[in-house]
């Protein structure tokens, strides 16, 4: 009998035809998160196991990883005799402590005579027959004992941990996350990931308005969400002067409103240039006066791209919530100022009009100001392990 690691796959059992590409990236983005760990993988279309010595610490990163619906510690007996499987889950149970069981048997190989209820039944019996003092609860048992009849072995197990779900990331294709050190991009693109999309981030800077350590809470926030998405590229685009471009020449109500449309403008160029399907940003209806519908709007006239809001239907405090369950929080509440803080009008519009904007922005030479921009842009890869190279920022 050997321990392993089970993995269940849940909502990604539904894919039929592209089953085998999700189960396929699925073991390549455990690997990636295993490499420090001497571990072997075997996967069939219903079950994943992982073989390893390991296991408390391949199980603490096994927690971080899409794609897998539950998992656990689980036993596979190299037989699919009834009197040898029964000897192991015997000898198995005598060290578990339990009072009441019930045994839920799955029978994939049909070549077993009996039905998975008999199966059940008859191990059952055994159990009660070779240890004492118990008793068998079908409705509320402390010890569910699955059994799988597999084609040359059977599994074991009775105690699964949810895992995160989603997909495995990379699967649905790559994003662009407009990522601020603030508390609702880390958990849009932390939701973005959840569904299959590998991201790439995108931080606006203003120096010297903005300063440094702002920087560096976007690092450290893109190296939280590097650890589910295996690794993150960074694109740090200097803002400075279309910012100030725009606080001379626009009329200030509508900063904010122009000001977005160039992150939008300039998001979609970089997206295309990586071949990022979408922008993901953490816009919320309704949070500021650029986040009304009408606002949202005349910001996203400016590109063709699509553009994902994860958190466009949460509250602030269910957002906080998931905030601080992927450690992103006392992060994002660092008072370092952004580039959307900086320049911020007494009175900005909440209704703009689109005419307007494309009336402003002929007062700036925005074309040249975004061509610049972009031709000086720095990428950085952030990965989990760059703890140390950036332990000065962190
Ligand atoms: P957050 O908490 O994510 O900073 P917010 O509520 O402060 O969001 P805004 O400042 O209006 O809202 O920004 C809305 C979205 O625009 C952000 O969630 C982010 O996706 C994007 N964004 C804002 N500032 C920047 C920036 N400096 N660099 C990259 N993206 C940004
Ligand atoms: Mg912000």
């Amino acid at each position: 009998m050997e321990k392993v690691i089970l993995i269940k796959y849940g909502e990604l059992s539904t894919k039929k035809a592209n089953i085998n590409y999700f189960l396929a990236k699925l073991k390549d983005n455990i690997l990636i998160a295993l490499k420090d760990y001497d571990v072997k993988i075997e996967y069939d279309l219903g079950r994943m196991f992982i073989h390893t010595n390991d296991f408390s610490n391949v199980l603490k990163v096994i927690q971080n990883i899409f794609g897998i619906h539950e998992f656990c510690i689980a036993y596979l007996i190299k037989s699919i005799e009834f009197k040898e499987v029964t000897k192991n889950i015997i000898n198995l149970l005598k060290e578990t402590t339990f009072k009441t069981f019930k045994v839920e048997t799955k029978r994939s190989n049909k070549k077993i005579n009996n039905t998975s209820v008999e199966l059940s039944k008859m191990l059952g019996g055994e159990i009660l027959k070779n240890i004492p003092n118990l008793k068998v609860d079908v409705n509320n048992p402390d010890l569910l004992l699955n059994v799988e009849y597999r084609l040359n072995n059977t599994l074991i197990y009775y105690e699964t941990l949810p895992g995160l779900g989603g997909y495995p990331v990379g699967t649905l294709g790559k994003g662009l996350l407009m990522l601020s050190g603030g508390i609702d991009s880390p958990v849009a693109g932390y939701l973005a990931i959840k569904r299959g999309v590998k991201l790439e981030a995108i931080y606006f800077e203003s120096p010297p308005h903005t300063s440094n350590e702002a920087k560096n809470k976007v690092f450290k926030l893109s190296r939280k969400l590097a650890l589910y998405n295996n690794d993150i590229n960074v694109h740090i685009i200097n803002f400075t002067a279309i910012q100030e471009a725009i606080y001379k020449n626009i009329p200030h109500e509508y900063l904010i409103t122009i000001m977005r449309r160039m992150m939008y403008r300039i998001s979609a160029i970089i997206a295309n240039r990586r071949n990022c399907k979408v922008l993901i940003n953490g816009e919320s209806i309704g949070q500021v006066a650029s986040q009304t519908l009408t606002s949202m709007s005349a910001i996203n006239e400016a590109v063709k791209i699509p553009v994902i809001r994860p958190v466009a239907c949460f509250d602030k405090l269910e957002i906080i919530e998931i905030a601080k369950q992927i450690d992103t929080y006392e992060t994002s509440i660092l008072p370092y100022e952004d580039c959307c803080t900086i320049f911020v009008p007494k009175h900005p519009v909440i209704n703009p009009d689109l005419k307007k904007c494309l009336e402003y922005e002929k007062l700036i030479p925005y074309e040249e100001l975004i061509y610049n921009a972009i031709k000086n842009h720095e990428i950085i890869k952030i990965t989990k392990e760059e703890i140390n190279e950036y332990s000065d920022l962190l």
